[in-house]
């Protein structure tokens, strides 16, 4: 395999074989995000992917590879047709290979067709990763997200209906001090729409180098203390409706850990912010990463 620049994949796909289909992020504009700053966004020829899937064979020849993450920012911008090339060589060349995942940018899962990712998910596409940051139009359009709540609830429900699981991102404090609220409020509708199988949520962490950095600095943007965060994410517990989700909080990021399953360990993780806004434990900040 060969890998150009920093490689990024979700904690679930930790013990995946990652193959990048695209390099870096075709849109590069959230400006809380540099994940790809140093990278020009291309697809890559898919004759290298399939080398790359070859290199990989010969490298694990003697491990079952069990689930392939395809990189980096976007694979769904890909063609259908070529996708679909690539997830048939994948089964080829790692027959033993259960399940592919991809991040999916809303924008371009709403540019399929819900044929298109039908036709995904029966050939193997089993798993997508949308990053909704929030479910509050106002944060969206400040960060530069470039959609809608109404677009990220649309193609986390067309996701669904192809039958694909869908694991969403929201960032804890991505409001600042000014929306809160509506940021917890308004990403708790948004989860009740979808229901998507996982959801994950990280704490903001300004990074030098992001447009939200140099707002921070300036003093446009407010970062939340951990108390206000925790308070945050009460709002988004309390108002969620989303049974069966997988709820995930136990990033680096993240100032006190949390996981269970909503609606039923609502209550529990409810009493665990209560508890540690109480002993005020929480992460120091030396310790706290992307
Ligand atoms: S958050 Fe996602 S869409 Fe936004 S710049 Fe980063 S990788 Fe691209």
């Amino acid at each position: 395999m060969r890998y150009e620049g920093t490689v990024y994949r979700p904690p679930s796909e930790a013990g995946s074989l990652i193959i990048q289909l695209t390099i870096g992020c075709a849109r590069n504009k959230c400006t809380f995000c540099n994940m790809f700053k140093d990278k020009k966004f291309r697809i890559r020829k898919l004759d290298e992917v399939v080398e790359d899937l070859e290199m990989a064979r010969e490298y694990y020849k003697d491990y079952h590879v069990r689930r392939l993450f395809l990189a980096d920012g976007d694979a769904l911008i890909v063609k259908t047709k070529d996708l679909l090339y690539i997830i048939d060589k994948i089964h080829a060349i790692f027959p033993e290979c259960e399940r592919i995942s991809a991040y999916g940018a809303p924008a371009d899962v709403n540019l399929k067709t819900d044929e298109e990712l039908a036709q995904l998910k029966k050939a193997g596409l089993d798993m997508i990763y949308m990053g909704a940051e929030s479910g509050d139009d106002k944060v969206l359009a400040d960060v530069k997200k470039g959609v809608t709540a109404a677009e990220i609830i649309k193609a986390g429900k067309k996701l669904k209906k192809a039958g694909m699981l869908v694991s969403i991102t929201l960032i804890s404090g991505l409001g600042g001090k000014e929306r809160v609220y509506e940021h917890a409020i308004n990403s708790a509708k948004l989860i009740s729409e979808i229901k998507p199988e996982y959801l994950g949520f990280l704490t903001l962490i300004v990074e030098p180098g992001t447009e939200l950095y140099d707002d921070y600095k300036a003093g446009k943007f407010e970062l939340l203390g951990p108390v206000e965060v925790l308070q945050e994410l009460e709002v988004f517990i309390k108002n969620v409706d989303s049974e069966g989700t997988v709820f995930r909080a136990n990033h680096a990021s993240n100032y006190v850990p949390l996981r269970g399953t909503f609606n039923k360990d609502k209550d529990i993780m409810l009493a665990q912010i209560e508890k540690a806004k109480k002993a005020g434990r929480f992460k120091p900040e030396m310790f706290r990463g992307i």
